[in-house]
């Protein structure tokens, strides 16, 4: 029996589709057609503030546009709160998750006193001040306790990945100080939940795999397989992003619409003339022979994850 596929798009309802996140979607719906797998949507609104009211239905709107329907009712991550707080709380009594009461200026304090040197823009890791308890100070916010070690994974298309999430990021955040849940708890468990076999993504989510593959190995959750695609750039060559302004996708002609998505998939059906769900059907066909799943779906000993046993601290 072949193994069931399982693919998501999950987009965070902050504002209208744009053309990038078309090339997502679109990405993540060929991978899974051309496998005859099921096609998923998550509604990532777990940071509710963000998310104007409606958001959601409008995004959804504009997929069934480009006629990417997904194979079962949406999830809202808005609605997975209890979903979110057992694998908190399983993770609590692993003793591998534990309360902070940091401030963003405690934790550049600390880093400040063991001398290193912040970029406006750098990656605050977080110096472990909560690790041995909190001292008497108010939590705030809950982290993952992270092992020491260098995670290696093979993305399909970026080829082989590393990072020591430990040195890069440092303990990370589950849930935040202000309540909310924080991402990376909720893709992960979210993905789960879903059966998701094969995260079709932006390159510019990449970087968030290790984090989640760590997140993963705590649960106790299989590893999906990983396809990290090609951004749409602006003008000024950043990322085209709801944040610098992209423009909502324009759905007069969603077959132009998709043909644009596919050309920036380097696929030649972009070239083709036909209705959007024609022009999806050939593109599916030309992924699957560009794209093609490893033999062994939903294997993680084929993603050579492998994780050195944390160093014991202050025994
Ligand atoms: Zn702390």
């Amino acid at each position: 029996m072949t193994p069931r596929v399982v693919g998501r798009f999950a987009p965070s309802p902050t504002g209208p589709l744009h053309a990038g996140s078309l090339v997502a979607a679109l990405a993540s719906w060929l991978d899974v057609r051309a496998a005859g797998g099921q096609w998923l949507v998550r509604i990532e609104d777990a940071d509710a503030p963000r998310c104007p009211p409606g958001m959601g239905d409008v995004v959804l709107a504009q997929l069934a546009a480009c006629s990417l329907r997904p194979d079962e009712a949406p999830c809202w991550q808005s609605r997975r709160g209890d979903a979110y707080a057992q694998a908190l709380a399983a993770l609590v009594a692993k003793g591998v998750a534990y309360p902070c009461a940091c401030t963003r200026r405690d934790i550049e304090g600390a880093l400040a006193a063991r001398g290193v040197a912040l970029a406006r823009d750098a990656e605050r890791v977080y110096p472990g001040t909560c690790r041995a308890g909190l001292g008497g100070r108010n939590a705030r916010a809950w982290r993952l306790r992270v092992p020491a070690g260098t995670l290696y994974w093979q993305d399909r298309r970026l080829g082989a990945q590393q990072q020591d999430v430990a040195t890069a990021v440092g303990d990370f955040v589950l849930r935040r100080a202000d309540g909310l849940w924080a991402y990376q708890l909720a893709v992960v468990v979210d993905d789960a939940a879903q059966g998701v076999t094969d995260v079709v993504r932006g390159e510019d989510l990449a970087d968030n795999t290790a984090r989640q593959i760590v997140l993963q190995q705590a649960l106790g959750l299989p590893t999906p397989r990983y396809w990290h695609g090609p951004l749409v750039l602006a003008a000024d060559g950043h990322k085209l992003s709801k944040q610098n302004g992209a423009a909502a996708l324009d759905l007069r002609d969603p077959a132009a619409a998709v043909r644009e998505a596919l050309a920036v998939l380097g696929l030649q059906t972009a070239r083709a003339q036909a209705p959007p769900a024609e022009l999806l059907q050939q593109a599916a066909a030309e992924w699957g022979h560009r794209w093609p799943l490893p033999a062994a779906a939903h294997n993680p000993a084929l993603l050579q994850v492998s994780l050195q046993d944390s160093p014991k601290e202050n025994p």
